[in-house]
């Protein structure tokens, strides 16, 4: 039974270590921890050998001891169970099904990577309900799914929380996560081995297999062969494929037959969250760390932070760190100060000039250019000439008259005038400051 409050303070424990010991390292010895019972009085952990149990600790008693019951003698009240040990235990009459088992490849799940601990917003919202339709009827709707995107925007995130959810809601299904590396490194480690068979057996016997950045499957040829073979069969017989990778399949570089069978079933891009799930990302991630970090804070750190969620959570490691030595209250520019080196700016030497600005304005606003350089005094256009002269304040590194000037001859007291109204309004009026936002970005990434 997992008593609730036990369970997430476990939880909450996993997110400080992982916030303490590299990706590895938390990899390696703490992802394979599973929390078998929690009640307020001790917590039953199943480790996969004495090693991951005397790795726990001999490094973070301590701290196991701040989010962990206690026993009398101030020892957290953890009983470990060897997870090898656990078969012998099962009462069941009937024979057990003869599975093949290969010792490295337990399924090894991050356990912060669930349904639950991910925040959906536009930019990921399909691939989060494909993922969430997958886990409920493996083999049944889309074969296989193929979700690509950058670097940090939670793909793996998700094709772990399948695998969690499979785990949990469909027992007698065999999943297995793998890492492209992982895979080729089976094959090359089986075929020394002389069980090459064996293995492909395993992989045969899945019912959904889970394979991570197939991008490393490029330019290793001998490799992507038995890696389309082992695919095809699965597929063939219905089994659940789900892979991940930095690009759409067309532009990876693999086989013609490769390709086609990864565009087979439905391919899903993952966009770069937008502003508010950005903010939504950081108050949660933020809480569950316990800082509060009030919003306008929030959204000063999505605005600079905006291309890797990642970055986002280093950016919250990094406040926590600094709010245990500090007393006073998060201000922009102390958070300015702890994290200048993550945050985002455009490329120092790229000259942007008035006319970019003017474009993306315009586009922004639904207005002409024309109509932003002329004199007319309509409410959308002097809006929409007002930003337009604000960001070319911003970003522009030159002389206020001259930046005037490109305004059809406007006077830098005009320009300087409508940049301190936009400042102020942006302050108060989010739809703006979220326009001008996008529009900033916009120039920024031409
Ligand atoms: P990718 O595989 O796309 O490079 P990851 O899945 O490793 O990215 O995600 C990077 C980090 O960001 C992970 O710690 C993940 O939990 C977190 N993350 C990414 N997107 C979200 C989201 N929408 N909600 C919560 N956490 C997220
Ligand atoms: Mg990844």
């Amino acid at each position: 039974m997992l008593d609730c409050e036990v369970k997430s303070s476990w939880t909450q424990f996993l997110e400080f270590i992982e916030s303490r010991c590299s990706s590895a390292e938390f990899q390696n010895w703490i992802a394979p921890i599973r929390l078998i019972e929690a009640t307020p009085d001790k917590v039953i952990l199943e480790v996969p050998n004495v090693y991951v149990q005397d790795y726990l600790l001999d490094n973070f008693k301590e701290v196991l001891c701040n989010f962990l019951p206690l026993l009398a003698s101030g020892e957290p009240a953890i009983q470990f169970l060897i997870a090898t040990e656990k078969p012998t235990t099962s009462t069941t009459g009937s024979a057990p099904e003869p599975v093949e088992e290969l010792p490295s490849n337990e399924l090894c799940l991050n356990p912060l990577y669930t349904f639950e601990n991910f925040i959906e917003g536009p930019s990921n919202q399909f691939v989060k309900s494909a993922t969430v339709g997958i886990a409920n009827r493996p083999g049944k709707s889309y074969n296989p799914l193929f979700i690509h995107g950058g670097v940090g925007l939670g793909k793996t995130h998700l094709l772990h929380s399948i695998g969690h959810y499979v785990k949990e809601h469909h027992r007698k299904l065999r999943v297995q996560v793998i890492t492209t590396e992982g895979f080729i490194n089976d094959i090359v480690d089986h075929l020394k081995a002389k069980s090459i068979d064996k293995m492909k057996r395993f992989y045969r016997t899945l019912d959904v297999l889970l394979i991570d950045d197939i991008q490393f499957l490029q330019n290793r040829l001998g490799f992507e062969e038995e890696f389309c073979n082992t695919f095809e069969t699965l597929l063939n017989q219905n089994k659940q494929i789900v892979i991940t990778s930095d690009k759409p399949p067309a532009h990876l570089k693999l086989s013609e037959r490769m390709v086609a069978r990864l565009e087979w079933g439905l391919v899903a891009h993952m966009g770069v969250p937008d502003l508010e799930t950005r903010v939504a990302i950081i108050k949660h991630k933020s809480e569950r760390r316990g800082l509060n970090i009030p919003n306008q804070i929030a959204f000063f750190i999505a605005e600079h932070i905006y291309n890797n969620v990642r970055q986002i959570e280093g950016a919250i490691n990094r406040l926590c760190a600094h709010s245990k030595l500090m007393s006073e209250n998060l201000t922009e520019e102390i958070v300015e100060k702890i994290l200048s080196e993550l945050f985002q700016h455009n490329a120092p030497n790229k000259k942007i000039s008035v006319e970019e600005i003017l474009k993306s304005v315009a586009a922004v606003f639904e207005v002409r250019v024309s109509e932003i350089k002329g004199e007319s005094r309509h409410k959308e256009i002097a809006l929409a000439r007002q930003v337009a002269m604000y960001l070319a304040k911003e970003m522009i590194d030159d002389s206020l008259m001259k930046i005037a000037s490109s305004f059809g001859g406007k006077t830098h007291s005009t320009l300087l005038h409508a940049w301190k109204k936009i400042t102020d309004q942006v302050q108060m009026n989010e739809m703006l400051r979220r326009q001008v936002q996008m529009i900033r970005r916009n120039i920024e990434t031409i």
